[in-house]
C-alpha cells in the first residue's frame, strides 16, 4: 500500500485491512496512554514510537492520554517530564487529555449498567470476593449481594460517590459470569472508594474506577480506532469488548504487542523510583536509568532511541533485547554528528625538549571529519609542554606496542611526531614525566621528514589545558535480567559509576552545549552534564567508541 521497503507489522497489516475495508472511514487515532506515576523509560519509546508512528504513516492522529485514575501514586511533575520526554523524541500529540476528565462520563457508564442489571454493589470484603470467586479449575460462588435490585444498587452507588463509606467498605462490580474460565468476566470490580486527593480533581471524588472500567471506555469516548497496549492486558480484551458493548459506545478495538524488555537493566516504574528513592542512584535522570531523561543526560539523541525502537521493530511474543543494540544505535549516530575533541583523563607529562620555550603553535582541527566540509574547524595550541594519557606510556613496552617508551616515536594527532628519550619517577617509581624530542618538518599536513610511525595519541597543552570532571558509566546492573530475582537490587553494579575528578580538556571545550556530542578522541563519546557549570565542567561519557563488553563476555 505504501510505498516502504520493510514488510509491514501485523498492527499495520491489522490497520491496512481495516482501512481496506473502510473500518471508521479511513479514520487513524491511536493514543499513548501514560499513567503519571513515574518517568518515562525506553519500553514507554518503543509504545510512543509504535502509536505516533502508526499515526504518521497513515495520516492519523495520536491523543496523549494521562490514565490517571490511581490518586495516591500520582503527581503533576510527573505530567510534565511525560510531555517533555515525548517531545524530545519527536512527537507531537492531538490532544492532550486526562481519564479524569471523564469521571462524571464514566460514573454515568456504571449508573447505565446498573440500571441494565449488569452491575452491582457488594459490600464484601476484599477477601471475601477473592475467596468467592475459585480459581481457574473452580467456579465461583455469588455473594451474598448479587442479587440487589436495580433500585438499591443505584441507590448505594450514589451513597458511594457522596462519601457516606469508607474506604473498602462497598464496592461496585460488574455482573457478567461467575463460572467463566477468564477470571477477569468474574464480576470484575469497576469501582472502589479511595478518600483520597486526585492531583487534577482535588476531593470532588471518594470513588475511583479500575483500570478496565476506565481504559476501554475512554478510548471510546475519544473514538480510538486502534487502542494498542503490551500483552498482558490479552486476558482483559473480553472485557474490554463486554463494557463497550453492553454500553452501546464506540466500538474501539485493543491490540495487543510484546514489551519491551531490555538486558541489564530494570524497567517497572516502581523498580525505577525504588533506586531513586533509596539512592543507588543520583534521580530519575541519572545517566545509568533506563528513563529518557536519564538516557538525554548521557547524552543519547532522538534519532538514536527512534532507530532502536525501527529496529527492534514490533512481535507478538516477549524476548529480551540485548542492550548492546541500544548502544550500537546511538554510536551509530555519534559517528556522524559528534564533533572531535581532545581530553586527557590520566594524564602525564610530556617535555618536548627541543621545542622552544614560550613557543605557542595555534593548529587547526576539522570539527567532524566524518562529514564533507568537516563542519568547520576550532584552534588547539600546542606548546613544549602536553598532558597525554598515562597508558600511552610504558617503561618497558613489548613489541608491537605502537605508543611510547625509551627510544619510541608516535605522532601527537594534528602535530608531529615525537620520539621518548628519558623518563623521571618519583619516589614510589611512579611516572611523572617523560621527555621527548620532535621532528619539526613532521607537521600534520605538511609533513616532510620521511619518519614512518604506526600510532597516533592525543594530548593537550598543559598551559592552555582547562580542567573538567568526568563521569564514565558501566551498566547498572551485573545480571543480565535482574527482575527475575527475588530481590532485584541484589546484582546492582556497585562500579556502575567512576568520577574522574579532574581531567584536561582542549579550551575549546569550554565551548560545549548539553545537547551536543563530542567524540574524545580514542576515549569515546561524551556530552556536557545538564548540571555542569562553567566553574565545575562536568562530561558524561555517553558510550566507549567499541563494544568493550562484548569483548568481555567472549574472553569469558
Ligand atoms: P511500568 O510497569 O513500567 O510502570 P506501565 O505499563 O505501568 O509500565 P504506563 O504508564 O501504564 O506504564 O504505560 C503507558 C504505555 O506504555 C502503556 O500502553 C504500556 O503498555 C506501555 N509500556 C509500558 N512499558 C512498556 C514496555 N516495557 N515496552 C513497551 N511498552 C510499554
Ligand atoms: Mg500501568
Amino acid at each position: 500500500m505504501l510505498n516502504d521497503e520493510k514488510p509491514l507489522n501485523f498492527i499495520e497489516e491489522i490497520i491496512e485491512d481495516d482501512l481496506h475495508n473502510g473500518k471508521h472511514g479511513g479514520r487513524v487515532l491511536t493514543r499513548f496512554p501514560p499513567e503519571p506515576n513515574g518517568y518515562l523509560h525506553i519500553g514507554h519509546a518503543k509504545s510512543i514510537c509504535l502509536n505516533f508512528g502508526l499515526a504518521e504513516r497513515y495520516q492519523g492522529k495520536t491523543n496523549l492520554r494521562f490514565d490517571d485514575t490511581n490518586p495516591v501514586t500520582e503527581d503533576t511533575a510527573y505530567v510534565e517530564s511525560i510531555k517533555k520526554d515525548i517531545q524530545w523524541l519527536g512527537f507531537q500529540w492531538a490532544q492532550e487529555l486526562y481519564t479524569s476528565d471523564y469521571f462524571e462520563t464514566l460514573y454515568n457508564f456504571a449508573v447505565d449498567l446498573i440500571k441494565k442489571d449488569l452491575a452491582y454493589v457488594d459490600d464484601s470484603t476484599a477477601e471475601e470476593i477473592a475467596a468467592a470467586k475459585g480459581t481457574p479449575t473452580e467456579p465461583g460462588v455469588p455473594t451474598p449481594y448479587r442479587d440487589r435490585s436495580i433500585e438499591e444498587n443505584l441507590q448505594l452507588f450514589q451513597e458511594m460517590r457522596e462519601g457516606k463509606y469508607r474506604d473498602g467498605e462497598k464496592v461496585l462490580r460488574a455482573k457478567i459470569d461467575l463460572a467463566n474460565p477468564n477470571m477477569h468476566l468474574r464480576d470484575p470490580l469497576l469501582y472502589r472508594i479511595k478518600h483520597a486527593h486526585h492531583h487534577r480533581t482535588g476531593d470532588a471524588w471518594c470513588i475511583y474506577p479500575m483500570y478496565d472500567f476506565a481504559h476501554g471506555q475512554s478510548d471510546s469516548i475519544e473514538q480510538i480506532t486502534h487502542s494498542i497496549c503490551t500483552l498482558e492486558f490479552i486476558p482483559h480484551r473480553p472485557l474490554y469488548d463486554w463494557c463497550i458493548n453492553k454500553l452501546e459506545i464506540f466500538p474501539s478495538k485493543q491490540y495487543e504487542f510484546a514489551r519491551l524488555n531490555l538486558s541489564y537493566t530494570v524497567m517497572s516504574k516502581r523498580k525505577l523510583l525504588q533506586l531513586v528513592n533509596e539512592k543507588y542512584v543520583e534521580s530519575w535522570d541519572d545517566p545509568r536509568m533506563p528513563t529518557i531523561s536519564g538516557l538525554r543526560r548521557r547524552g543519547y539523541t532522538p534519532a538514536s532511541i527512534r532507530n532502536f525502537c525501527d529496529r527492534i521493530g514490533v512481535q507478538k511474543r516477549e524476548n529480551m533485547i540485548d542492550v548492546s543494540l541500544l548502544e550500537f544505535c546511538i554510536r551509530e549516530d555519534l559517528n556522524h554528528s559528534a564533533w572531535r575533541r581532545m581530553a586527557v583523563l590520566d594524564p602525564i607529562k610530556m617535555v618536548i625538549t627541543n621545542y622552544p620555550n614560550d613557543h605557542v603553535e595555534e593548529l587547526i582541527g576539522e570539527n567532524n571529519p566524518e562529514v564533507e566540509g568537516g563542519e568547520g574547524t576550532r584552534v588547539i595550541p600546542f606548546s613544549k609542554e602536553l598532558w597525554i594519557e598515562r597508558d600511552d606510556f610504558m617503561e618497558e613496552p613489548p613489541k608491537k606496542f605502537f605508543r611510547l617508551g625509551p627510544g619510541l616515536s608516535v605522532r601527537l594527532k594534528h602535530a608531529y611526531i615525537v620520539t621518548c628519550n628519558d623518563f623521571v619517577k618519583d619516589e614510589n617509581g611512579k611516572v611523572i614525566e617523560i621527555y621527548c624530542t620532535y621532528a619539526p618538518n613532521s607537521k600534520s599536513g605538511e609533513d616532510t621528514s620521511g619518519l614512518k610511525v604506526k600510532g597516533t595519541i592525543h594530548w593537550v597543552s598543559v598551559e592552555h589545558a582547562k580542567e573538567a570532571e568526568v563521569r564514565l558509566y558501566d551498566r547498572l546492573f551485573n545480571d543480565e535480567n535482574p527482575a527475575a530475582a527475588e530481590d532485584f537490587k541484589q546484582s546492582i553494579n556497585p562500579n556502575s559509576l567512576t568520577i574522574i575528578e579532574k581531567a584536561y580538556i582542549e579550551p575549546d571545550l569550554m565551548e560545549a552545549t548539553p545537547k551536543k556530542g563530542y567524540q574524545f578522541i580514542r576515549l569515546g563519546y561524551f556530552t556536557l552534564d545538564s548540571k555542569s557549570t562553567t566553574d565545575n565542567l562536568v562530561f558524561n561519557r555517553t558510550v566507549t567508541l567499541k563494544d568493550s563488553w562484548a569483548k568481555e563476555v567472549k574472553k569469558g
